[in-house]
């Protein structure tokens, strides 16, 4: 369907749906599939296994620099390799949630994941989601969007989540992380989670994932006509 290679980019808080929507986009279009949020959390992993704690920021930053992080697709979705490790599922533990918005608040840390993502966007045929992707990493992207929804319909998401993986997750103290994590993500100086300017708001709260997805592609297409 795409002749000329855009750059959509797709920000929103956690449990908003990004992840599925943008996968899912990025399939249908033939393009890469950016996941920055797993480029924080390889970060968070590192540094959680070198016993560096998220408030050293030199070590962090080396740490940052050092990590060789791919994103491989395959038919399973996106793997996540950490110098040359399959992390995909090391890296969505509710311990690396909290430790990623932490790194993530790194200046040093950003500006090295940030000139990773620039890179790999830099031919455009990208969908690349996050937190900042609209609005620091590519602000002249083609099309932008912002994938919201409530508190409690987003802990929902991630506690059915948690619980598909076997694990047996507690719903207020769910909603508290997702609550703190918002915190975090939007009240630090660098790179705050905002909408970006000229973004298309999406409240997901009571989409179906086909629902959001026909209204990103008709925007796509009304881009690419
Ligand atoms: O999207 P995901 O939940 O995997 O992201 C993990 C964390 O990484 C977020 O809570 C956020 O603090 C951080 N992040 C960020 N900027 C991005 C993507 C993720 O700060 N572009």
């Amino acid at each position: 369907m795409a002749s000329r290679k855009l750059v959509i980019t797709m920000d929103g808080p956690a449990g908003a749906g990004k992840s599925t929507v943008a996968k899912r986009l990025a399939e249908e279009l033939g393009y890469l599939y950016l996941d920055t949020g797993a480029m924080y959390r390889a970060v968070a992993l590192a540094a959680q296994r070198a016993g560096v704690s998220p408030e050293k920021e030199e070590d962090l930053c080396l740490l940052a620099e050092k990590a060789a992080i791919e994103l491989v697709p395959g038919k399973d979705g996106v793997r996540v390799f950490l110098n040359g490790e399959d992390v995909s599922e090391a890296i969505r533990t509710p311990e690396i949630d909290r430790l990623s918005s932490l790194v993530a608040k790194v200046a040093g840390v950003r500006r090295i994941l940030v000139d990773k993502q620039r890179a790999l966007g830099a031919r455009g045929g990208v969908v690349a989601e996050g937190r900042d992707m609209g609005s620091v990493v590519f602000p002249e992207a083609d099309v932008k969007f912002f994938l919201t929804a409530s508190p409690e319909v987003r802990a929902r998401r991630r506690f059915e989540e948690l619980k598909k993986r076997g694990l047996d997750p507690d719903f207020p103290k769910v909603l508290a992380e997702i609550i703190e994590r918002d915190r975090q993500d939007q009240e630090r100086p660098i790179a705050p989670l905002v909408v970006p300017p000229g973004a298309i708001i999406i409240d997901t709260s009571n989409l179906e994932v086909e629902e959001v997805l026909r209204l990103v592609l008709a925007k796509v297409k009304e881009k690419l006509a």
